[in-house]
């Protein structure tokens, strides 16, 4: 079953492999273990594209590898991985590394919590940590390589790659479906989306990740999708919620949109992707996708609160001139909309308390770009938000809904000499 595929086969290009990457499986090797790439960065290099990070998978335990490095970090108490780190600042890289996992189905997972004859107490907190996130249990029973691959997603995502000797060990004719174009579920799906149904998700992300390239959906992998949607009730919100974000930040948010809709899951995988799609089309969101998708490709950062900004900026704006048109000044009643906003679509992120806090200052900068004259505007520029409050006006002037003028001016106001400030406030009146 196993096949350890040459260069000449798989034709990967070398260059495209991290150094930093290379160090690590070159370390652990010298010291005697099994070292891989592995899972995306294989499939990444396989289609040719520069993985944008590399995961290693190794036979040492999390403190063996500890041990072979200056700086490197056990990640975890259940889940435990190593965060091996390169240089500093901003420049730093982590290469996370794995110990390879034994492939365990729940009934497997039942027999361990068994044999140990744990208390009662003991065996209950098990089967919570088996219930809460699926995988826990499982993910912590060190296992050959052959099991790691049998436990991991896609045919494509289980491939190990060695830079030293260019070969790929191949368990599950990933590189057939690589060359074929064909996104295929290891094993049974409906059991494999059952067992993990992070995964139908993960289905519909990568579908969208890769259609740019023609992959397509095995028949069955997709068939079981449909049906398996509604296991998607028991997976904890903010694992949903995660998973929202990597289909809306990833550089694919547009094609994830028509993903999710060609797959029967326009709704129910969280409340406020539910409105992402429904609002895919409204121009003003559209633009905020798509803008998200080229700062992505760019390799320039993207924060949630943008755009979900955007995506209930039409509720905010409609609380907004309601309160107006009642006579409210423009800042209170900003001020008003936004709590409504809040307290109706988005009390299911009210936990993560810096999400909220920037969406809130996106929204109520707005209102004070429209002061331009005299200090406000220099103190405005200042804010440390003024860039996400400005990309949010430039949005809103792209769309029409304010004059092309303003977001000009403010977008040279901003990167102007005092001297030229100055004078542009001078100019207004
Ligand atoms: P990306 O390029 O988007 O990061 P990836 O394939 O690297 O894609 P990760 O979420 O980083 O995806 O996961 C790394 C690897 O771990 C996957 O390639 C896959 O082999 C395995 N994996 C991750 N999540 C699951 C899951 N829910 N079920 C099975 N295997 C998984
Ligand atoms: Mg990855």
């Amino acid at each position: 079953k196993r096949e350890d595929v040459p260069a000449a086969v798989h034709g990967i290009d070398p260059s495209l492999v991290d150094g930093r990457a290379l160090d690590v499986v070159h370390t652990l090797k010298q010291a005697g273990y099994e070292a891989y790439i592995v899972g995306g960065a294989v499939r990444d290099l396989l289609l040719g594209l520069r993985p944008k990070d590399f995961d290693v998978a190794t036979n040492a335990t999390p403190e063996q590898v500890k041990g072979l490095f200056r700086r490197a970090f056990i990640i975890g108490r259940r889940f435990r991985i190593v965060h091996v780190v390169y240089g500093r600042g901003r420049e730093h890289e982590v290469i996370e590394v794995s110990t390879l996992r034994a492939h365990l189905d729940s009934a497997d997972a039942e027999q361990i919590s068994g044999n140990e004859r744990t208390s009662k107490h003991q065996l209950a907190s098990v089967k919570h940590a088996v219930d809460a996130s699926g995988r826990v249990l499982r993910d912590n029973v060190w296992g050959p390589i052959e099991q790691d691959a049998a436990r991991r997603d896609f045919t494509i995502n289980a491939m190990y790659y060695d830079p030293e000797t260019e070969t790929v060990v191949d368990f599950h004719h990933g590189i057939r479906d690589a060359n074929k174009r064909v996104l295929r579920m290891i094993g049974d799906p409906a059991a494999r989306y059952r067992e993990d149904p992070v995964r139908i998700i993960r289905a519909v992300r990568f579908a969208a990740k890769l259609s740019g390239l023609g992959f397509q959906f095995e028949a069955k992998t997709r068939a079981a999708i449909a049906p398996s949607v509604g296991l998607l009730a028991d997976v904890p919100q903010s694992r949903l919620f995660d998973e929202m974000l990597k289909l809306l930040q990833t550089g694919h948010a547009l094609a994830s949109v028509e993903s999710l809709k060609a797959n029967g899951l326009a709704r129910g995988i969280y409340p406020l992707l539910d409105l992402v799609v429904e609002r895919a089309d409204d121009p003003f969101v559209r633009s905020a996708l798509q803008d998200t998708d080229r700062r992505v490709g760019e390799g320039k950062p993207v924060a949630p609160s943008f755009l979900l900004a955007c995506v209930l900026w039409s509720d905010v704006r409609a609380g907004w001139n309601k309160r107006q048109k009642a006579g409210l000044p423009a800042f209170p009643a900003l001020q008003e909309a936004v709590d409504e906003v809040f307290e109706s679509r988005i009390g299911d992120v009210s936990g993560r308390g810096k999400l909220g806090a920037d969406m809130r200052e996106i929204w109520l900068m707005q209102p004070r770009f429209d002061k331009r004259t005299g200090a406000t505007p220099f103190s405005l520029a200042e804010q440390p938000r003024f860039r996400a409050g400005f990309d949010f006006l430039r949005l809103r002037a792209q769309v029409g809904e304010l004059p092309e003028e303003l977001a000009h001016w403010w977008e040279t106001f901003s990167t102007a000499s005092d001297a030229v400030r100055y004078d542009m406030v001078d100019a207004i009146r």
